[in-house]
């Protein structure tokens, strides 16, 4: 028999045995027991959080014919023909490869009729955000007057490629990121039915490095289990299958870097080599590392953003306290681009060096904005420490003659440019506010407030776009919650809804980009009270 992956032999087959998704299970199975079903439902979150899974359960217990609390029987005979893939009832389809119209149109003779048996077509299309623009038009007059007998499944992990008016009429559930002590238990439960022999040590770190998806957790165990067949998994050998680094030696790492201490750095460097680190891996989970350190500077509440152990977390704010949070930006900045340059060349270690040599002499760094705006802190400081005069200014972009001008005449104004008379009413209203925009933001979303200083801010039409070059900080602009808190700023500020779309723009296309012009440069430039 050909080896079935943990993910799919121990897919839950009853909403008891999904774990992670609590709100959502509840709400579907009280959904089933009293019979209130809605026509469309989306599902949206990260991968290997559960949507397929749900999805399927939920269709079975749709068509199911004795429910028990709310979950399908997986006896009966409409449960047995889904389950063996023979029912007509239940059809899965992936939109990456069924993503035109005629795919939708074929949805929709099927339909024509009620099944013949059973009591819903259900159908489950994955990765929705790949249908085309008409498949998605083909698709809203159903969504809008669906056959009773009729119920879609919308399952995406790129909700913001939904169209308004497809979302407006689902009904939404993002499912969160698993916590790892979530799915540490339930890959116990799976090697303790498999007799698995692993340490709990080694279940954690395997559940960390699954970033909150129970599918990577579980084909990362696959793996392990694989290469130890039949030896008990220790701590060590789940580090080494994995080819990963535990977080004491970034922490270790980091710890140098603090110090200044480019001989210790690259010695470690050198050890993890020697034990057969892969440099590139070693690189990116280290600017993860910084990332979470950054989390853990701007927001109290990052549990369940960075899946870090409780004990991680602690060690994590001890060190975020002795470094400033510019320093971990210009860290992380560095290490990012060592990460992608590390991509195009042999000479990995030597890069790699240079990197750690960079961040460890700020001094040498005479053209990196990171390390003028530390060396302007430091000024500040000491202007501080001499003179209690007018508040102290700092420019955001500055250069190094800027930087030498700030001693000198500390409450320069900025020179605004004109603004291009033909951006439409609703942008110029968005440049004029801006600085209130994210004084709003600044309250509200701390995190968002910081990477939006790293935006550029243009305009496509009455789209405001904003624009970033690196990845960190767009993705962290991508979120929901990062959403929300910019789409409510603009709409207190202004007193109605802006359009927005976030763009990343790589570093290398940039001056390709279709010349988005800065609109908000002149604010940018803006003298800001430190
Ligand atoms: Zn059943």
């Amino acid at each position: 028999m050909a080896y079935q992956t943990l993910y799919r032999k121990f897919r839950p087959q009853t909403f008891d045995e999904v774990k992670g998704q609590d709100v959502i299970v509840t709400v579907l199975k009280n959904q089933i027991k009293n019979n209130r079903i809605s026509h469309a439902y989306l599902f949206t979150g990260t991968r290997g959080t559960g949507k397929t899974s749900i999805a399927k359960l939920f269709a079975r217990a749709l068509n199911c014919e004795n429910p028990r609390d709310g979950s399908p029987c997986n006896e009966c005979a409409s449960c047995k023909a889904i389950l063996a893939g023979s029912s007509l009832n239940v059809i899965e389809m992936d939109a990456a490869s069924n993503n035109g119209v005629d795919d939708v149109r074929r949805i929709i003779e099927e339909i024509a009729y009620s099944p013949a048996s059973g009591k819903y077509y259900v159908y489950i299309v994955d990765e929705v955000h790949m249908f085309s623009k008409n498949a998605f038009n083909a698709l809203l007059k159903t969504l809008e007057e669906p056959p009773s007998y009729v119920i879609f499944i919308l399952a995406t992990t790129e909700i913001e490629q939904i169209p308004i008016t497809v979302l407006s009429r689902c009904q939404r559930y993002d499912f969160r990121r698993i916590d790892i002590a979530t799915m540490a238990d339930r890959m116990r439960a799976i090697t303790d039915a498999e007799g698995i022999r692993i340490e709990d040590r080694a279940l954690t770190y395997i559940a960390t490095c699954g970033e909150g998806s129970m599918r990577d957790s579980l084909s990362l165990l696959d793996r392990c289990v694989t290469f130890y067949e039949g030896q008990e998994i220790t701590y060590d050998s789940a580090l080494e299958v994995l080819g990963s680094v535990d977080t004491a030696v970034y922490a270790a790492l980091l710890e140098h870097i603090i110090n200044e201490d480019v001989t210790g750095a690259i010695n470690l460097l050198q050890e993890a080599v020697m034990r057969g680190c892969e440099l590139t891996y070693f690189v990116s989970d280290f600017v993860m590392y910084l990332r979470n350190l950054m989390l853990v500077q701007v927001s109290d509440d990052i549990e369940n953003t960075v899946n870090l152990s409780s004990d991680n977390i602690a060690i994590l704010k001890e060190v975020s306290e002795r470094v400033s949070r510019e320093t971990v930006m210009r860290y992380i900045r560095v290490f990012s681009e060592l990460s992608r340059d590390m991509n195009y060349t042999p000479q990995k270690r030597v890069l790699a060096e240079m990197a750690i040599v960079r961040v460890c002499t700020p001094d040498m760094e005479d053209l990196d904005l990171g390390s003028v705006d530390e060396r302007i802190s430091n000024l500040e400081e000491k202007l501080k420490n001499t003179v209690k005069a007018a508040p102290t200014v700092v420019y955001r972009e500055v250069s190094p003659a800027a930087a030498a001008a700030v001693s000198s005449q500390p409450a320069a104004p900025a020179v605004k440019r004109p603004l291009s008379a033909a951006l439409p009413e609703e942008i110029q209203a968005v440049v004029k506010n801006w600085k209130s925009i994210m004084n709003h933001i600044k309250e509200n979303d701390m995190l968002l407030y910081t990477q939006l200083r790293k935006a550029r801010v243009s305009a496509e039409g009455a789209v405001l776009l904003i624009i970033f070059e690196s990845e960190i900080p767009y993705n962290i602009a991508c979120s929901n919650t990062s959403r929300e808190s910019l789409g409510e700023a603009l709409e207190k500020t202004l007193g109605s809804v802006v359009t927005f779309e976030i763009k990343y723009i790589k570093p290398e296309t940039a001056a390709d980009d279709g010349g988005y012009e800065d609109i908000l440069k002149s604010i940018n430039f803006e003298i800001e009270e430190a």
